[in-house]
């Protein structure tokens, strides 16, 4: 922010970077030398861009208030508005007379071109404007192919992104002695946004899994590096160990930065807690996450349309009403399937292998198309974002760039076995099963009658029968398949 400083404040336009530190945007208008104010401008119906699920509503609310407390902590006066984000800015910059106005930039096609538009108007005013990289490590045009465009391979684009050398060192959060009080701009209460669930309140399982908010974020990453970075290259697969970082919703309403996580895991390295393969797996599938956002960014409409557009042609069943309530439900029949389900039902999160089985099963085994389960987990997860979960289910479904051929069909049972060996997941989402010997465990159809009375389980009365044959349902998808490869 360049403008002369002294005259007229500083306006922070807070988005998806909901936290103090690391937020090149706030360390700007605090160095500008004027007074600062911020706002929140939530807009419910950004130029027709896909509203916030009903789980990622719930979340906005806890980070807003928490991020809230933190700006009175350090002395930024801090406002919430609703409103058409353009109208809502510029009447914000013309009350709090701002000279500067500063944001993080954002990715998604409605989110960019209004910045634009406000950029430019703004500027044609005379206000100063300046947008900032607070969400990625590498922005994602500036990664291309040699040959120029963009990269549809997930390994070249890492490669292009790690020859870009270390992302740069997170930026510490402001003092409150650097930050001079602009005037503080009225707003409305976080409640009056309607974010929060009331009758019913579905959200205690949310609140007891997750504390929300910049401080919320520290306190998971923390735990992360003390217990579940070592041996993360190996472990990172197995549902039943805290063995993930759930940094996830936390990135996805930027309580923390990826160059924070970056960082803060090579630290862990560099001091021996964790493994350079360690911290290099962490860093690869925070690669993932840039991948996801070079694909949206090259791709606006990755959340509905196929990245390949051979499968616009596949044969999806028209979703049996009974199959998607069992799926959304946890009532498969399949015990990792349900196990997952449940999770993300009672947390809001559900844990990366499972989320593959589970999206698997509804697409391959019951034919449903992939768009039906992207929806689904936009409404319910708490990380549900516009670029992860559009790319990783058109990974599944065979469908993305980069994707899992589809002839690659999960088989629950296997993987419940594999990944979870021991039963510990499932036994802590679908209870009724605790006591089925592990045997039988992630196959209770197969179990002897006896082992099943003996555990208190009559299957299709405790726990359902699965509702389809996985063996026949694999034959079926590969069958649909072969129609569209020919
Ligand atoms: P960690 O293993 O600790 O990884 C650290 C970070 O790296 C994650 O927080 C995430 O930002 C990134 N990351 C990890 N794995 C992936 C991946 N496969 N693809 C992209 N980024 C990754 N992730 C979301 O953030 N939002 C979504 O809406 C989402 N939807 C998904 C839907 C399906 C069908 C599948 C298969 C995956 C989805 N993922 C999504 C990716 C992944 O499951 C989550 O990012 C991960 O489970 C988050 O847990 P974590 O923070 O403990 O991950």
């Amino acid at each position: 922010m360049t403008s002369d400083p002294g005259r007229s404040c500083a306006l922070l336009l807070f988005r998806e970077d909901l936290r103090l530190a690391d937020n090149p945007a706030l360390t700007a208008a605090a160095r500008s030398g004027r007074p600062v104010t911020a706002l929140y401008v939530f807009d419910p119906d950004l130029r027709g861009a896909r509203g916030l699920g009903a789980a990622s509503c719930w979340w906005l609310a806890q980070s807003l208030r928490a991020l809230a407390d933190d700006c009175a902590a350090i002395g930024l006066p801090f406002a919430v508005r609703v409103g058409p984000t353009e109208e809502t800015v510029r009447k914000a910059v013309a009350e709090a007379g701002a000279g500067l106005v500063g944001w993080n930039r954002r990715y998604v096609a409605a989110e960019r071109d209004t910045d634009a538009d406000i950029k430019s108007g703004l500027r044609d005013e005379g206000v100063d404007v300046e947008s900032f990289n607070a969400r990625l490590l590498y922005e994602p045009w500036e990664i291309e192919a040699r040959s120029g465009g963009p990269l549809k391979v997930y390994s070249p684009f890492w490669r292009a992104c790690r020859a870009k050398g270390e992302p740069p060192e997170p930026l510490p959060k402001p003092a409150k002695a650097k930050i001079a009080a602009g005037p503080k701009l009225e707003g409305i209460a976080i409640d009056e946004l309607g974010l929060e669930p009331t009758k019913p309140d579905w959200a205690g399982g949310l609140r007891e899994a997750w504390p929300v908010g910049e401080a919320g974020a520290r306190r998971t990453l923390s735990a992360f590096l003390k217990r579940g970075l070592k041996g993360y290259a190996t472990d990172r697969d197995r549902p039943d160990r805290p063995a993930t970082s759930r940094m996830s919703p936390y990135l996805r309403f930027g309580e923390v930065g990826p160059r924070q996580l970056w960082h803060a895991a090579k630290q862990a390295a560099d001091g021996g807690e964790a493994s350079a393969k360690d911290v290099e797996k962490f860093h690869a599938e925070l690669g993932w996450r840039e991948f996801s956002y070079h694909l949206l960014h090259n791709n606006p409409d990755l959340a509905s349309r196929n990245f390949n557009a051979r499968f616009d042609d596949f044969p999806w069943r028209k979703p049996d009403s009974a199959h998607l309530r069992a799926w959304r439900k946890g009532r498969t029949g399949y015990p990792i399937v349900d196990a997952g389900m449940r999770q993300l039902w009672t947390t809001g999160w559900m844990h990366n292998r499972v989320r593959m089985i589970c999206a698997s099963f509804l697409i391959k085994d019951l034919l449903v198309d992939w768009r039906v389960g992207e929806d689904w987990f936009w409404d319910t997860l708490v990380d549900a974002d516009p670029a992860n979960n559009a790319a990783s289910w058109q990974w599944v479904a065979g469908s993305g760039a980069d994707a899992a051929p589809y002839f690659r069909v999960f088989n629950p049972t296997l993987q419940g076995e594999k990944f979870d060996p021991e039963g510990a997941y499932v036994k802590t989402f679908v209870p009724e099963l605790k006591d089925v010997p592990l045997k039988w465990l992630h196959k209770p159809w197969e179990a002897p009658e006896d082992a099943l009375r003996a555990a208190g389980v009559t299957l299709g009365q405790d726990y359902p029968k699965p509702i389809v044959d996985h063996r026949a349902a694999r034959d079926q998808a590969l069958a649909a398949f072969d129609r569209i490869k020919a």
